[in-house]
């Protein structure tokens, strides 16, 4: 028979398998500390457990990650790690810190069926969803990596930003779960501030999320335009812009939170200011904080990256429009960790 894997069990998933055993729910919490907070994989370890339950837990279940078998250290500390599922497959998580803080970038599928021409995840085309536990099994293990004794968890990584391999709300439900133990106070306690999905752009999905969580929001736009964010993003044929913006323009219920406009700079292509006049108005009526990334090559595409002098004329027709906006220092180039090299094929 095989055994649950209590990394995929969100606190409330606990609860009823706990109810159904005749077990109280108050054992959910002690678990999910034991396994997020303690990290500890062993059902015997868990001394608050009754020696019968532990017994039944170390039988029936068990806490299973997936396994770390590659590391890079990139000159500018950003950390890329490569993990094995248990079909094989691999994943990539990478972790950038900065100052106090630290942004772990994780992955929720191998591969992504969606095929932007500027996204290597993209390229490979599209293996499968991964399951809860491989999502927050990447946190799990970062933090284990990055804090063995345990003892700094708290501070080593302060954001999670799915913006890894593949389109998170395609795995909407092991997604939503995955952020549920990310926020969850007996876990990670992560603030839903700190706490980012990225998407190039499903609106169904969207609006879901938005009813069911409070995590932010980032939306991969890279084109100001219809005619142009279709051919770079295929996915803009079925939502297209107007779509797009009205469910991201007063996205969030609380009137001061951002949408993330997310927009890497392509040589070109979507760099000239006539593009950022046309953002401008395209943003008016919303809410919203600009990344601009300089693109990342990315091989087999005759796609390059905007000069720097480009990326700050078209900042500046953002700013000088009221529109809060940043260019994205690229972390980790050397070992292909950065936005949109993510393929899983290797460190
Ligand atoms: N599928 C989701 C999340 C993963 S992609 C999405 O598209 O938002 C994470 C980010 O990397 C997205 O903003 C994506 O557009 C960006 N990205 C992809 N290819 C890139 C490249 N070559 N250079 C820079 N950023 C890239
Ligand atoms: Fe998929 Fe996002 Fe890459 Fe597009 S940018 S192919 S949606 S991972």
């Amino acid at each position: 028979m095989s055994k649950d894997n209590l990394l995929n069990f969100t606190c409330s998933d606990l609860e009823k398998f706990f109810l159904d055993m005749g077990e109280k729910k108050y054992r959910a919490p002690q678990v999910i500390k034991w396994i997020h907070q303690i990290g500890v994989t062993d059902f015997a370890l868990m001394t608050n457990l009754s020696l019968t339950l532990r017994d039944y837990l170390s039988q029936h279940s068990e806490v299973k990650a997936p396994e770390l078998i590659k590391e890079l250290i990139a000159e500018d500390g950003t950390c890329k790690w490569l993990m094995q599922l248990e079909d094989g497959h691999s994943i990539e998580t990478v972790y950038i810190p900065e100052g106090s803080r630290g942004t772990l970038c994780i992955s929720s599928q191998v591969g992504c069926p969606l095929g932007c021409s500027f996204c290597a995840t993209g390229m490979m085309g599209f293996t499968r969803d991964l399951t809860v536990a491989e999502i927050i099994g990447q946190l799990w293990l970062a933090v284990r990596k990055l804090s063995p004794d345990n003892t700094t968890r708290t501070h080593v990584i302060t954001n999670v930003v799915f913006m890894g391999m593949g389109e998170p709300l395609l795995n909407y439900t092991n997604v939503l779960k995955s952020t549920e133990l990310m926020l969850d106070d007996n876990a990670y306690g992560l603030s839903k501030y700190k706490v980012t999905v990225s998407t190039c752009g499903l609106v169904p999905e969207m609006l879901l999320l938005r009813d069911q969580s409070e995590v932010a929001l980032a939306v991969s736009l890279h084109a100001p335009n219809d005619e142009l964010r279709s051919s770079l993003m295929p996915i803009n044929k079925k939502y297209p812009l107007k779509e797009l913006i009205a469910a991201c323009n007063n996205y969030f219920k609380d009137g001061k939170r951002q949408v993330t406009i997310e927009y890497i700079m392509l040589s070109g292509v979507n760099d000239k200011i006539e593009h950022a006049k046309q953002l401008v108005k395209l943003l008016s009526h919303g809410r919203y904080k600009v990344n601009l990334i300089p693109g990342n090559i990315v091989t087999h595409t005759d796609l390059e990256p905007s000069s720097q002098d480009n990326i700050d004329l078209f900042r500046q027709v953002l700013l000088d429009a009221g529109i809060n906006t940043i260019t994205r220092k690229s972390r980790g180039g050397d070992i292909a960790a950065a936005c949109g090299q993510l393929a899983g094929e290797g460190c």
